[in-house]
């Protein structure tokens, strides 16, 4: 039986912002550009000593997906951010797709100079881990935990990007029920040097360029399904290699195991799994396909990669027949154009659906229903199960911090409720960055 133990410390306030954006990923850190821009006196919090989410942390590649036909779907901040990597020779655009191939360390810094050129003040090796609330459930500060012990930040709006909707669960806000599906699976994405990246077959699997095919390594795979038993090979998905930018360099995504990443034990033996599972994985590729024949792993991502999690209950909740009928909403604040993408929790099926139309996204799945200083963005905003298995791609993550950094610095401006927001200003602020709504 669990022991519940009380404890009470004294907490001190660091710093009162405008502004509180809680994970520095793809939604965290261009809403925190975003917001600085606009303006406001932004915070951003980050629990490792580097920002991009999954795309530094789980080496989830390519960036999906920027353009649809080659015509741009999220536009400003994230476009920026995208053309200023591929300058700085670590980002790749593929065209006619709009997926970017990236360098995971050019990546981060890249990011961290976009968000330190716009004043944001960064909390680093700071984790979330609570908030406090008003008498009339506001939120005034967020608690985080670092070597400096135990500090509060109190903010006017937050923006909760913490993919795992951290802030919302911790504020008290409601989830979207699980619509009696499984969670999709965890997958560790893993890095090898040493390959045939020359190769006709592998040149052509590392760039993922194709639109309306899935760009997983087609050959590959079908011999692995035939020879799985024989070989021993555990679940797998792909498998996907995607190029770095360095020769002989791919990242790898083919591992993958049932978790819930926001249970601590399950997270922890599902991360452990996959460790073990990426080096066995390598080794099959190592020893059946001449491409890999001299392969070696070079790093396994530093974190499990989360597909999904808790994601919140909002004003509104995009519904797949919204979402493939491309429907525009009168407070459309960013898009999305990647297929439907349902990976299966045990197994190594994946359904796919293709997009007619970009999709659209309301302001109001980025709002909580009870809360009036938070919004949310990327991974854990207010989609069902089959929208949301698009909507969680690093560029549409980016899209809807985008909006909602510009929503609440206008929100912590004006001092309105962030579900009362002046929509038409908003959207007239989003096409003046850039975004195509
Ligand atoms: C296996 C796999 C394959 C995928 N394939 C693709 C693909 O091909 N293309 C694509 O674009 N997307 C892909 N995705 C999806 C995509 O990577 C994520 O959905 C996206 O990164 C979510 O962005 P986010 O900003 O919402 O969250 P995240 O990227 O998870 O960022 C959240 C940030 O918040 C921080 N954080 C979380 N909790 C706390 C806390 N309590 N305190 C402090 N900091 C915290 C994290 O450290 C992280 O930096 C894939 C995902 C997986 C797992």
């Amino acid at each position: 039986m669990n022991q519940i133990i009380t404890l009470s410390a004294q907490v001190p306030v660091v710093g009162q912002y405008d502004t509180v954006v809680c994970g520095g990923g793809p939604a965290g850190f261009i809403a925190a550009i975003a917001a600085a821009r606009q303006g406001a006196k932004t915070a951003l919090i980050e629990q490792y000593g580097f920002l991009g989410g999954m795309a530094t942390t789980g080496f989830v590649a390519p960036l999906s997906v920027f353009t649809y036909n080659n015509e741009k779907v999220i536009g400003g901040i994230p476009w920026e951010f995208i053309e200023r990597l591929q300058a700085m020779g670590g980002g790749l655009i593929e065209k006619p797709l709009g997926n970017v191939a990236f360098d995971p360390e050019m990546y981060k810094l890249c990011c961290q100079q976009m968000v330190l050129e716009a004043g944001v003040e960064l909390y680093m090796h700071s984790y979330l881990c609570g908030c406090t609330k008003s008498a009339d459930g506001h939120i005034e500060n967020v608690i985080i935990t670092n070597k400096n012990g135990f500090e509060a930040i109190g903010g006017k709006v937050f923006i909760d990007c913490t993919g795992d909707a951290d802030l919302a669960h911790f504020a008290g806000a409601e989830m979207l029920p699980d619509e009696g599906k499984p969670l999709q699976p965890l997958s560790s994405y893993f890095i090898l040097g040493g390959v045939d990246t020359t190769s006709p077959r592998i040149d052509q699997a590392m760039h993922h360029n194709r639109q309306g095919v899935n760009c997983h390594c087609e050959s590959i795979r079908d011999e692995l399904v035939a020879r799985r038993e024989e070989l021993g090979i555990p679940e797998f998905g792909g498998p996907w290699f995607c190029t770095t930018l360095q020769p002989g360099v791919v990242t790898v995504n083919m591992t993958r195991t049932a978790a819930n990443a926001c249970d601590n034990r399950d997270y922890t033996a599902a991360e452990c799994r996959l460790r073990e599972q990426a080096y066995q994985m390598a080794a099959v590729l190592r020893d059946n396909f001449e491409e890999f024949k001299n392969c070696y792993v070079l790093a396994v991502a530093p974190t499990a990669g989360i597909r999904e999690t808790r994601r919140v209950k909002g004003l509104h909740v995009i519904t797949a027949q919204e979402y493939v009928s491309a429907f525009r909403y009168d407070d459309s604040v960013s898009r999305g154009a990647h297929p439907i993408d349902i990976h299966v929790a045990s197994g190594p099926a994946q359904n796919v659906t293709f997009l007619k139309s970009p999709a659209y996204v309301p302001y109001r799945s980025l709002l909580a229903e009870s809360l009036d200083n938070l919004l949310v963005a990327g991974r854990c905003i207010s989609a069902d199960k089959t929208s949301f298995a698009s909507l969680r791609v690093q560029a549409s993550c980016m899209g809807t911090g985008q909006a909602a950094g510009v929503a609440a610095a206008q929100c912590a401006a004006s001092g309105r409720d962030v579900r009362k927001a002046d929509v038409a200003a908003l959207m007239d602020t989003l096409r003046e960055i850039g975004t195509v709504i």
